[in-house]
């Protein structure tokens, strides 16, 4: 059981960490092109991180992802999961896993899992190259599948995680749940939620769900399922591949009465909402003493103003980002 128990009765135990807000790909809808990224100093240690992560769950958190920015361009990011591995071992957390842009899988699947990492997030929003290069700028698609037939190999159970792009990737939806079909992948599709700003125009980005929802059932049967992986997405089976297929729809579809997770970011900032601003610092009490005492009652305090829920909105009108801060800051 938890003992972090929100002021409207969730029980929170799923964290998810940004451990770098940097990448090797810079995505349309995610980054401006000439990013400036955090000096190291304000970036939490891999220490650091493991004290964070290991104190939430010491509170009951049992599910831990991490995220960023790209989590494996981080240096030494595996001296960090193997680290975290020992709560897998002692049972105190039931996963350990992460979402990344699967550049870097042909070199870490097998540490992975190794390290006690069975399932990972990948994202994929087109599997044409062109198409690819374009939406993240810098990604080249064969490096990306690469890894994942090295994930496979490994034995990592894949989900591919696609923002719904209009314009951009909405006649590929088919080609997706098919090609997701026939490599064992499930597939979840994402709304663009208006996080930081970017170079473009997010209202000609949005596409939403319910549309794209619509358009897969004339090709697939799509049955209903209660399947819930602790996250936001809501999942529904394809009959003839007999993969699932989620969909995350912040603004569509409201998920926040049954939220059972807060977001730290790399400096070390607790939001409790990933739609709203109000955040506690804890790279203050954790680089004040060596003990955990400061840090677990920054905590306690943080869990207990989590907000009821957010109020994203993208408009003509109100054409700016309703949160400023990037989703490479507080992860996916
Ligand atoms: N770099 C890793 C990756 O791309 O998977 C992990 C971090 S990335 C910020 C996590 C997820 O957030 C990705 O699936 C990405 O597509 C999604 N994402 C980024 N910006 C978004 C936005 N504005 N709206 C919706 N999803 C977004
Ligand atoms: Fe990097 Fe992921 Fe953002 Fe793309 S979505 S720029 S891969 S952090």
């Amino acid at each position: 059981m938890s003992t972090m128990i929100d002021p409207f009765g969730r029980d929170i135990t799923y964290l998810r960490v940004s451990v770098t807000d940097r990448c090797d790909f810079r995505c349309v809808y995610c980054m401006a092109e000439d990013m400036t990224f955090l000096p190291k100093a304000e970036v939490l240690s891999l220490e650091e991180l493991d004290r964070l992560c290991s104190a939430f769950v010491r509170k009951g958190v049992r599910k831990l992802r991490l995220t960023g920015g790209e989590p494996l361009v981080r240096r030494n990011v595996m001296q960090l999961i193997r680290s975290l591995g020992r709560h897998l071992d002692a049972g105190t957390l039931d996963e350990l896993t992460l979402t990344t842009n699967g550049s870097q899988l042909s070199r870490f699947a097998d540490e992975l899992v190794d390290a006690g990492v069975r399932r990972i997030n990948v994202s994929v929003d087109t599997l044409n190259a062109e198409r690819f290069r374009r939406l993240t700028r810098w990604g080249r698609l064969e490096q990306v599948l690469d890894g994942l037939q090295a994930a496979k190999r490994a034995g990592l159970a894949v989900k591919i995680n696609a923002v719904a792009l209009k314009n951009e990737n909405e006649d590929e939806f088919d080609a997706l749940v098919e090609w997701c079909g026939g490599e064992g992948f499930d597939l979840c599709l994402i709304e663009t939620m208006p996080l930081g700003e970017i170079d473009g125009d997010r209202t000609t980005q949005y596409l939403p769900l319910s549309l794209v929802r619509a358009r897969l059932a004339r090709r697939w049967t799509l049955q209903d399922t209660d399947y819930r992986t602790g996250g936001p997405a809501r999942y529904m089976s394809v009959k003839e591949t007999g993969q699932r297929i989620g969909f995350i729809t912040p603004l569509t579809h409201n998920f926040c009465e049954s939220c059972n997770r807060v977001r730290v970011t790399c400096t070390g900032t607790l939001y409790m909402c990933l739609g709203q601003d109000d955040a506690a610092d804890l790279r203050t009490p954790i680089r004040a003493t060596a003990d955990d005492s400061l840090l677990d009652t920054a905590i306690d305090e943080a869990i207990g103003r989590k907000p009821k829920g957010h109020d994203f909105v993208i408009d003509r009108r109100a054409n700016r980002p309703s949160v400023s801060r990037h989703m490479s800051m507080t992860g996916g």
